[in-house]
């Protein structure tokens, strides 16, 4: 009886720091698919792949600044902010986190790659997983207590009807001309703002987001993946 209460008590152990550590990820996996897919990239199905590539500890502390910035002094975000960050991609030791240059990061690695003759489509799945975390409240506002407490939750608001709402997405989604890095400079800037204000008023409401508000964010980032692969010169598919 002891080994199993013991056995027991380990699984509970495990499960703990499953939900602990899962914290940090943002949107649930079929959100950040479902994001892609209606934005129309032929590999949706791996956009939450970077995810998992954060979650082995040799490329965590590579990896895991590219999905957030601790927004700690409430700054509006702007065109400057957004560049200033992407020196940033792939560096470590970054507390505040530079999840703004990381998305202009992957799109000039996806054109260096192009040109180079090499394939170029993983830079796009990580550009896709980025640009999804861009429109959570979570990751564009400090990691205080309301954040920690309430991040996986958050994280899951619409994860068990997304995948029957691609064309709710589809037919919300906003038409955004990107010529060059400063327009998507931008682009970043106004999504990133209207998630820094939708973090303030949960907070200041003491309360998690609602379905509607989740699908109104990730409609942005859906809406802003899809001028980044026409801009990428990729056919919607
Ligand atoms: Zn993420």
């Amino acid at each position: 009886m002891r080994t199993l209460s013991r056995s027991s008590a380990s699984l509970s152990m495990i499960l703990f720091f499953m939900l602990t550590s899962s914290q940090a990820y943002a949107w649930h996996d079929k959100t950040h698919l479902s994001i892609a897919e209606a934005a129309g990239f032929a590999l949706w199905y791996s956009a939450a792949a970077p995810d998992v590539a954060k979650s082995k500890t040799e490329f965590r502390s590579i990896e895991e600044k590219n999905h957030y910035f601790n927004n700690n002094a409430h700054k509006e975000v702007d065109e400057a902010l957004v560049l200033e960050q992407s020196a940033r991609y792939n560096k470590t030791g970054d507390v505040e986190g530079h999840l703004y240059g990381a998305i202009i990061g992957a799109v000039r690695a996806y054109n260096a790659d192009s040109v180079a003759g090499k394939y170029a489509e993983y830079p796009l799945v990580f550009c896709a997983h980025y640009i999804g975390d861009l429109s959570m409240p979570l990751h564009n506002t400090e990691y205080d207590d309301f954040n920690k407490t309430r991040h996986s939750v958050n994280d899951g608001i619409i994860e068990s009807s997304v995948r029957n709402n691609i064309g709710y997405i589809q037919r919300n989604i906003k038409e955004i001309n990107i010529e060059n890095e400063s327009d998507l400079a931008r682009e970043i800037a106004k999504v990133a703002n209207t998630a820094r204000k939708l973090g303030a008023k949960i907070r200041e409401e003491n309360r998690n987001m609602t379905q509607d508000e989740a699908y109104m964010q990730i409609i942005q980032s859906s809406s802003l993946f899809k001028a980044v692969l026409k801009y990428a010169g990729k056919k919607p598919c």
